[in-house]
């Protein structure tokens, strides 16, 4: 039998009415922050993430789903998205448009990595980006919006993790800083480290390795090392997080390993999930257009949800949404067969869920019940041929006859109560 590939799954109802909702709540606050949609491809060169996200990462070193097309060039499976809109940005020239940009996307992703609970191959961010300003307003505003969707979703217990990892202008002294430090101190650290100690130092600050943190603890902070202009934009930051009551952490060791993440970087963690604690990721990419090959110089902040961990935060706490059911049966002939499909069709004219449901009455009414059905439309003969029809309340389990012009108002009247 074939089964789904390893790492991506099916997501059924009832469990896809939890995805539904925490989408339609994302929608709702990207409407509100200005935020309009955008659909990338899922295919894209493979030269885009290569460049957009980076050689040096384990997504472009190992986790991405590269193959060659049939002309032979090489195509990619989106691994995120960032910097599929940020080349949909160039190429439609959205820079030309009046204002910020501030577009969202929500789709799946795909990374070959080891499959444990919250991390698979195929799996669904919701993202935001603010594209054409250098402004911290947007990066404040940027986390703000992300935690008005989590708070929105009904998560509650989760951490703002925050900090500035500098500009051009100041970061390399700072690296070559860390760099000489770790000199002395790498050949006691982990494998990975040793190897970024020399080919990536940031990255050694974000380690996980536990043996490994008491070593980072005595490397140098970035913080002691912003410019004036990094320090000042990072202080906005936080006056404005600190205006709208959002409460945050500063953790220095907080970096992404790229050249053209610049100054914020931030991410929200929640302590339900386990292992794979981190909801959402972002920061600022003032040089990703650039690195893409872009003349346009696009600077941009945003941020990125795992909406897999999301849905597995929420799904315990969400109530029951789905809206009463209504069973509408028949007994013979075609006579009752349509008066069947044409109350079911009134009913959902009217916005009830209804189903049309065939068979011996007995069957019908078991699987109503096992379906959670509320109300029951029973079209049989007599009633047909004299205007009527029957209805059964399935929870109190009494019957009785309406006209068929009042099919509505009886359905309407039952469901209310
Ligand atoms: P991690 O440290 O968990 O590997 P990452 O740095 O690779 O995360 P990002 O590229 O920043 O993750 O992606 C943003 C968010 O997308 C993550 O915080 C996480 O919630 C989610 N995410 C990333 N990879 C996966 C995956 N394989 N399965 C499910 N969710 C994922
Ligand atoms: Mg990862």
């Amino acid at each position: 039998m074939i089964k789904a590939v390893k790492g991506t799954r099916d997501i059924l109802p009832p469990a896809s009415a939890v995805w539904n909702h925490v989408e339609s709540v994302a929608r709702e606050i990207f409407r509100t922050y200005n935020y309009h949609e955008i659909r990338t491809p899922i295919l894209e060169e493979t030269a885009l993430f290569a460049r957009g996200v980076g050689a040096e990462t384990d997504i472009v070193g190992k986790e991405m789903y590269t193959f060659e097309d049939r002309d032979g060039s090489s195509l990619t499976l989106r691994p995120e998205a960032t910097a599929s809109v940020m080349r949909a940005y160039i190429e439609h020239r959205l820079d030309q448009l009046p204002g910020v940009k501030k577009l969202y996307y929500i789709g799946p992703m795909f990374r070959r990595e080891r499959q444990q609970k919250g991390r698979y191959r195929q799996f669904y961010q919701i993202g935001g980006e603010a594209i054409g300003s250098e402004s911290p307003l947007l990066d404040a505003e940027v986390i703000d919006m992300s935690v008005e969707i989590l708070k929105s979703c009904g998560l509650t217990g989760y951490q703002v993790l925050i900090n500035s990892v500098g500009c051009s202008n100041c970061r390399p002294a700072f690296v070559e800083l860390l760099k000489e430090k770790l000199a002395e101190v790498a050949p006691k650290m982990c494998v990975d480290c040793q190897r970024r100690a020399v080919t990536n130092p940031l990255r050694v600050l974000d380690c996980k390795v536990p043996e490994d943190q008491p070593i980072i603890e005595t490397l140098p902070s970035i913080l002691d090392h912003l410019d004036p202009v990094c320090a000042g934009h990072f202080a906005t930051v936080r006056r404005v997080l600190d205006h709208r009551g959002i409460s945050y952490e500063v953790r220095p060791r907080l970096v992404r390993g790229l050249d053209y993440y610049m100054r914020t970087t931030f991410e929200i963690t929640h302590s339900g999930l386990g292992s794979q604690n981190t909801v959402l990721a972002g920061g600022r990419y003032d040089g990703l257009a650039e690195s893409i090959g872009s003349k346009i110089s696009a600077p941009g902040v945003g941020f990125s949800m795992g909406e897999d961990r999301l849905v597995m935060s929420v799904e315990g706490s969400l109530t029951e949404t789905d809206s009463p059911l209504v069973i509408v049966t028949f007994t013979e002939g075609e006579a009752t067969r349509n008066a069947a499909i044409s109350a079911a069709a009134e009913l959902r004219c009217a916005g009830i869920r209804s189903e049309v449901s065939e068979g011996k009455l007995k069957k019908v009414f078991e699987i109503a019940n096992k379906l959670n059905a509320r109300l029951a439309v029973i079209c049989g003969e007599n009633e047909v041929a004299s205007g009527t029809l029957s209805l059964k309340d399935l929870v109190k389990q009494e019957q009785w006859t309406a006209a068929s012009s009042e099919l509505l108002d009886q359905v309407k009247k039952c469901l209310n109560k």
